[in-house]
């Protein structure tokens, strides 16, 4: 996978991501307070280009819900 700026990820069959910069946003610290008190249990994971910082996409997870926080956008078979 190749960025617009030229910069190289990775092979095709591999999650771009794992090589992208990796930022973790948690929501309680970005949000208003919900109006029951309660905590978020959700953060941003925010991924951006290592070689002109744009940004490439946002994934909402929750560790507590447990999975793979880094997901596919697309899987080639
Ligand atoms: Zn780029």
């Amino acid at each position: 996978m190749t960025h617009r700026c030229g910069h190289l990820y990775c092979k095709a069959d591999e999650n771009y991501k794992h090589y992208a910069l990796h930022r973790i946003l948690d929501l309680n610290d970005s949000m208003p307070p919900l109006p029951t008190g309660e905590r978020y249990i959700g953060e941003y994971h925010i991924y951006s280009c290592p070689g002109c910082a744009a940004q490439l996409q946002v994934d909402l997870y929750s560790p507590s819900l447990g999975g793979d926080p880094v997901l596919w956008d697309t899987r080639i078979a």
